[in-house]
């Protein structure tokens, strides 16, 4: 089971746990490397570094221990931020959800029934939104109608 919070995780520790081999590694050529800690050199297949890291995690662990805690940190606070920006998608685009839409160029707001040229921006959209028949609007003339 593959929490999105989980491979948010796992993506950025792998980012790191890669920079961390090539700060810590110089590439000989296309499969062997060195470690500038000890001076051995590795061979590791198709650019894959997981040889390489695992050399650091045995022979130096010092370099990778907190490798754990730093990706945690950081995709906890991309987790929030993905939030926080799909939240904030939600709502900028939440006010399309009053209009019916004609064709690329026409829409019809369903609160006013008019008929709107947006000629594909939704600028003019979201003025006549906020303008003209918000929900709020739209509220209160039902209230005041009653
Ligand atoms: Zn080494
Ligand atoms: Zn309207």
């Amino acid at each position: 089971m593959a929490h999105p919070d989980r491979l948010v995780f796992l993506n950025v520790l792998f980012i790191i746990e890669k920079s961390v081999v090539w700060k810590h590694f110089e590439k000989l050529d296309k499969t062997e490397a060195r470690c500038k800690l000890c001076r051995r050199s590795l061979t590791f297949h198709n650019g894959s570094t997981g040889v390489l890291f695992r050399h650091l995690r045995n022979a130096h662990s010092e370099v990778v221990e907190d490798l754990e805690a730093r990706a945690k940190k950081t995709s906890q606070v991309e987790s929030q931020e993905e939030e926080a920006r799909k939240e904030k998608e939600k709502q900028e685009t939440m006010f399309l959800n009053q209009f019916k839409f004609a064709d690329h160029e026409r829409a019809e707001c369903t609160l006013c029934h008019q008929i709107i040229v947006y000629q594909g921006s939704t600028a003019v959209l979201r003025d006549h939104s906020d303008n003209h028949c918000s929900g709020k609007a739209l509220a209160d003339n039902l209230n005041s109608s009653k």
